[in-house]
């Protein structure tokens, strides 16, 4: 075979019965758009054959010139749910006779692997509608999917996307499921976790005493949750703990059993309508939660005056995270329950959720009262994604169940840099595998301090690669000393003899912005980068930053003034020490006894250990200073009386000043004076 170039799409129409290899690059494996191609192809009257190879989808067809480009236009506008099409290359076909008439789908030809994995998605409409029809033979059951939903990422084991390569390979299919499989015309066709009653993954609901229920699994489920017990429920990526999100004591033991304090919850309710009883829901978030993607999102709570419908569920701020069900397992679970429920990963605070059977019997064992299980194993945790609406747009807080592993396209220019290994941060952390001007960001993991966590780091960075067939020729490291990650990737450099690239953690936040934006290589804007805390190129601590560059260059045009962190880490968990920091930078403490000590703010710190705080600022003792907008922050919530004394997660006292805000006042123009600034 052989193929002219270059692509005909602009040139006068060729011959009246033509030949072409169309190539369609893009999310376009494992989403069914072969069998879309095949439904097109026959429905337009082109004939030829659609397949996969390592760089997409192949279709060569042949029809008049007209009805190819019709083809073509449907075929941009008619991709499948989960796909992506990313762009279609025409090429004249020569010296291949047409064939004789039809169109087939092809066998694969090579590795699926630079396309392969796609991210797990909702259940989509027909098969909820299917698991609540009582003449289905899926009714009722909780692993309904097709084509267009149901698990991918999180039951992946190996490339090629097939079914043996994944944990449905232990379900034999029946003949029913087998002849779907294999109909071309049916929305299952090559669904790889194809599953009925009769062949797939079983549920079942055990007691912590071992003894199972006799009844049905899911109505025990909601019996228990009804009756205030906590149940550990595996879900897609792994097991999460659930409770009645309006009883008290449920949620109250559950926060002590999970030494998890004062976190928000997410919710999971049935549809929008139950969530609107609690939260004001915008056209945008409503997009969102039915989005197949399907995150938790973030909305304002309802006024409801000093009566809060679910005490203990995110206290001292006014937003809920709501969540639709995302499996026919939760749609089936909630279509019973006429409350939301809480549903929250299946684990101690800070370690990873358990995805084992027996892992999650053992480490839930005095959490869960019961536990909703299935046979079907989780290959890789996947936690539930986060977004909230801001500006009318929606934006990611936490990138993971139906985002990840889908490849971002990055601006112009990248196609041609290296594959590069990118080892991301410490907390929150993820890491990026860039190649071919696209780059993979991998599923949330989290604050890697915790061995549980660091584990589940390594292992997944490992699949990632092979999963990816991903061979690095540089390994990208963030600057801190003791991030876990830059360890780990200085060893990886050296065990394969690649070049390591050490990058600024801001100047790495403002690269990843101008991706986000579309921003070409060679572009240089300010980016004002307000942060925690990272290592800056001077070896001080950075993190409200006004930085002007790029991707690959930038210059610290100014910072925030720089204060001390008396105490260090502890600075990080107890507010009140950079409020004294703020306030002895700013004021002096003299002044503000003088001219502020009816404040009970003053009473508070004059009970503190001020004389030692000052001897550790002033020798630079455990007190790094930090141009930090995080701290600043911090020191403000503090001063104010916001989690004066401690913080039980990371960022809750600037949680809890946003929440003070009142967001009517921002519509407000009189109010909305920013503060005054010279140029
Ligand atoms: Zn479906
Ligand atoms: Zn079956």
């Amino acid at each position: 075979m052989s193929l002219c170039l270059p692509p005909v799409r602009d040139e006068p129409p060729v011959a009246s019965r033509a030949g072409e290899v169309i190539r369609v690059r893009g999310l376009v494996q494992g989403v069914g758009l072969r069998p879309a191609v095949w439904r097109l192809a026959r429905a337009c009257g082109v004939s030829g054959d659609v397949g996969n190879d390592s760089e997409g989808v192949l279709i060569h067809a042949w029809a008049d010139t007209p009805t190819l480009d019709h083809f073509v236009d449907r075929l941009r506008s008619e991709c499948p749910p989960l796909g992506r099409i990313d762009g279609i290359e025409r090429y004249a076909l020569h010296e291949i006779p047409p064939p004789s008439g039809g169109f087939r789908i092809v066998a694969s030809t090579s590795s699926h692997a630079h396309t392969g994995v796609v991210p797990d998605a909702v259940t989509c409409r027909a098969c909820t509608d299917e698991t609540f029809d009582p003449s289905s033979r899926r009714y009722g059951y909780a692993f309904t999917n097709c084509t267009h939903c149901g698990p991918r990422l999180s039951i992946v084991q190996a490339i090629p996307y097939d079914r043996p390569n994944t944990t449905m390979a232990a379900f034999a299919l029946c003949d029913a499921c087998a002849s779907e499989y294999d109909d071309p015309d049916d929305r299952r066709f090559h669904a790889q976790p194809i599953a009925c009653p009769a062949c797939g993954p079983r549920l079942w609901l055990e007691h912590a005493d071992g003894s199972i229920a006799e009844e049905d699994p899911l109505d025990a489920t909601l019996r228990c949750i009804e009756r205030g017990k906590i149940v550990a429920i595996k879900g897609l990526g792994g097991f999460q703990l659930a409770c009645a999100a309006s009883d008290h004591a449920a949620v109250a033991k559950l926060r002590a059993l999970k030494h998890r304090e004062c976190k928000p919850f997410a919710l999971l309710a049935r549809d929008v309508t139950m969530i609107e009883r609690y939260c004001v829901v915008s056209a945008a978030d409503e997009v969102l939660l039915e989005s197949a993607t399907g995150p938790i999102v973030i909305m304002p709570t309802i006024d409801r005056g000093t009566r809060d419908p679910f005490p203990g569920v995110a206290p001292g701020i006014a937003t809920l995270g709501f969540m639709l069900p995302s499996t026919p397992l939760h749609h089936l679970l909630m279509h019973q329950l006429a409350d939301p429920i809480v549903l929250t990963s299946g684990n101690l605070s800070d370690e990873p959720q358990c995805i084992d059977n027996d892992e999650a019997r053992q480490r839930l064992a005095g959490m869960a009262d019961a536990w909703l299980m299935h046979d079907r194993d989780v290959a890789r945790r996947v936690d539930d994604s986060v977004a909230r609406v801001m500006g009318g747009a929606s934006r990611l807080l936490r990138r993971s169940r139906g985002y990840a592993p889908a490849p971002l396209r990055l601006p112009r220019g990248f196609a041609a840099a290296p594959s590069v290994l990118a080892m991301g941060a410490q907390q929150k952390s993820t890491f990026c595998l860039l190649r071919d001007g696209e780059a993979v960001v991998s599923h949330h993991i989290g604050e890697l301090e915790n061995s549980e966590t660091y584990r589940d780091y390594s292992v997944s960075l490992a699949r990632y690669q092979h999963l990816f067939e991903h061979e690095a020729r540089f390994v990208a490291v963030d600057l801190h000393p003791e991030y876990l990650s830059r360890k780990l990737g200085i060893d990886i450099a050296r065990q394969r003899c690649l070049p390591l690239a050490e990058i600024q953690h801001h100047h790495a936040h403002l690269a990843a912005c101008l991706a986000e934006n579309d921003i070409d290589l060679g572009t240089d804007v300010l980016g004002i980068v307000l942060d925690g805390l990272g290592m800056g190129l001077d070896n001080a601590l950075w993190g409200g930053e006004f930085l002007f560059g790029g991707y690959v260059n930038f210059k610290r045009l100014a910072s925030f003034t720089p204060v001390a962190l008396p105490g260090g880490a502890h600075a990080v968990y107890e507010p009140w020490r950079n409020t004294y920091a703020h306030l002895s930078a700013s004021l002096g403490w003299p002044r503000f006894a003088k001219h502020y000590a009816k404040l009970d703010l003053h009473h508070f710190l004059a009970d503190r250990p001020l004389t030692l705080l000052d001897q550790m600022i002033d020798g630079e003792i455990n007190s790094p200073v930090a141009s930090s907008a995080g701290r600043l922050f911090d020191a403000v919530a503090g001063a104010l009386g916001v989690c004066r004394e401690r913080v039980q997660y990371e960022g809750q006292a600037a949680i809890e000043l946003e929440a003070l805000i009142d967001t009517r006042t921002l519509h407000n123009e009189d109010d909305a004076r920013a503060y005054p600034f010279t140029s």
